[in-house]
């Protein structure tokens, strides 16, 4: 293929085509067979295929959610009695057997993939595509957490010159209080559960306030699958409340929780000022995720991009694109084909599969994000807005991207489909640093041609995701480990090799033989 390059300054570093993509994508065979995100594989859906999506359309018509009831404050505390008491037989069990459970909790997700389509659709506004992408995703968590706990679980024999046998075993740390956000009810939901459960742990699991059915529907599926019923406790509510009261219980001995930055430091400390143990937080949170793009970019790749990232799941992924940052030599005509899509992008209903946009996830983060519109609309310069026909005035945020005049004009995470785009010249370290700054560390896009400068970013850049060339969302479980650092997280990486070890103790044995 041939493109006009955009700043002739640099054409002696460019390749055309990339020797970076064999290096990223080494042609190994994931560890388990992961479904991944592909649109079709050999065990998946194609949507394209009318007779493939009729089920999953069927299943999102006749959706019913079924409602919860909320935990009282003694429903928390018996749970947290009887979970204490269900741990020491759960923990000791062969760790082959509980990820034996795993592995079938996710064989019968995968046999139920429509009708946990038909709920992320009715209870979380997902879209088709976005549906199966989440169950694809959480069957993927069981499957790789089982493996990974088979694998890494068993004790390792430490042969040296004391003269003793010695050897290191892990164990779960007693009860782990798991708290899911509302924009992936499933996947988020799942993997989280599921490795504090396969690691030896009893689980009290506190799904989002907005989305608590979906997860009655999963841990339904994980006491079918064996999960007995004192190692696992779902237990519905605000997290004012029921989050609060499970934090602070004494026996708590983990938390691991997916939200905002400001709730994690709210746990944090509630955990630091408790009388007991010392409890260990795994923390994934927001991001002000930046796209860097140099003028060797290619426009039609950059806007793709650029509308996955910041538009899909209606922005409301804490992987999105917030902040464009285009080279001054290329933003006219990035600008110019990022406004031709936005035009094209289509609002639509939750689970159809002509949606591009779906609705917001309820009327308070709609009046949140229209406020922060109003906002950009009176302080910065409106590049595009997706036409929105009044149907969906309600309940659906437009996709819209402003033209702001400096990184650090964004200062607050937009939850939504807004995207903010800055112009930037001269050196590109100066420009990592400002986002550097910002002290988030999530994800970063870069565009580029030049291949030194796109791992030259990549080394300097603070974040925990880094995608060259392509959209920066929908990491992959397994090949693609996702979270942060900074204010974006604690890690370790969920969907990694190391996420299993921080929901373990450690035991040392040392025997005189
Ligand atoms: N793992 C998701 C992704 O890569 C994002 C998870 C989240 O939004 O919390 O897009």
């Amino acid at each position: 293929f041939v493109h006009q390059l955009a700043d002739p300054a640099v054409g002696t570093e460019l390749l055309l085509r990339s020797p970076l993509q064999p290096a990223l994508v080494p042609g190994q065979p994931a560890p388990v067979a992961l479904y991944g995100p592909g649109r079709a594989n050999s065990r998946g859906l194609d949507l394209a295929v009318p007779e493939q999506r009729a089920p999953l359309l069927a299943a999102v018509a006749g959706a019913a959610v079924p409602p919860v009831a909320e935990a009282s404050a003694a429903d928390v505390a018996a749970a947290m009695d009887r979970l204490q008491a269900g741990f020491d037989a759960w923990s000791t069990q062969p760790v082959t057997e509980r990820a034996a459970i795993v592995a079938r909790a996710g064989q019968l997700l995968e046999a139920q993939m429509a009708r946990f389509c038909g709920l992320l659709a009715a209870e979380a506004g997902k879209t088709l595509g976005d549906a199966v992408a989440e169950v694809r995703e959480a069957v993927d968590f069981c499957r790789y957490y089982a493996q990974q706990a088979a694998e890494k679980l068993q004790p390792i024999a430490l042969p040296g010159p004391t003269g003793e046998s010695n050897a290191l075993r892990l164990h779960g740390r007693g009860v782990f209080v798991c708290i899911s956000p509302w924009n992936f009810p499933l996947a988020i939901f799942a993997g989280q559960v599921v490795a504090a459960l396969v690691t030896g742990n009893a689980v009290a699991a506190k799904p989002a306030e907005q989305t608590p059915g979906v997860a009655a529907a999963f841990t339904a599926l994980l006491h079918e699958a064996g999960v007995p019923a004192d190692a696992l406790a779902l237990l519905h509510g605000p997290g004012e409340t029921v989050g609060a009261q499970l934090v602070a219980h004494p026996a708590t001995a983990g938390v691991c929780f997916t939200g905002s930055t400001q709730v994690a430091k709210l746990i944090q400390r509630s955990l630091a000022a408790g009388d007991g143990a010392i409890v260990p937080l795994i923390a994934e949170t927001g991001g002000l995720n930046a796209m860097v793009v140099d003028s060797s970019a290619l426009p039609e790749q950059v806007v793709d991009a650029v509308v996955q990232s910041a538009f899909r799941s209606a922005g409301q992924r804490c992987s999105a694109l917030r902040l464009l940052c285009l080279h001054e030599r290329i933003a006219e005509p990035v600008i110019a084909m990022l406004q031709g899509a936005l035009a094209e992008l289509r609002l639509g209903a939750a689970g159809d599969v002509a949606t591009d946009v779906g609705p917001v996830i309820d009327a308070e983060a709609h009046a949140h994000l229209s406020r922060a519109v109003t906002r950009l609309e009176a302080s910065a310069r409106l590049l595009g807005r997706t036409p929105m026909e009044a149907r969906w005035a309600a309940t659906h945020i437009a996709p819209v991207a402003f033209e702001i005049g400096a990184v650090e004009d964004l200062q607050q995470e937009v939850f939504g489909p807004v995207l903010h785009v800055v112009r930037w010249g001269g050196d590109v370290t100066a420009l990592v640093a400002r986002i550097n700054r910002l002290g988030y560390g999530l994800t970063l896009g870069v565009q580029t041609r030049i291949d030194s400068r796109a791992l030259q970013i990549a080394a300097q850049a603070r974040v925990g995701n880094v995608y060259i060339n392509r959209n920066m969302v929908g990491a992959v479980v397994g090949v693609q480990p996702f979270g942060g650092e900074g204010l974006s997280g604690t890690g370790p990486k969920a969907g990694g090799p190391h996420y299993l070890y921080r929901f373990c103790a450690e035991q040392t044995l040392t025997i005189n033989t």
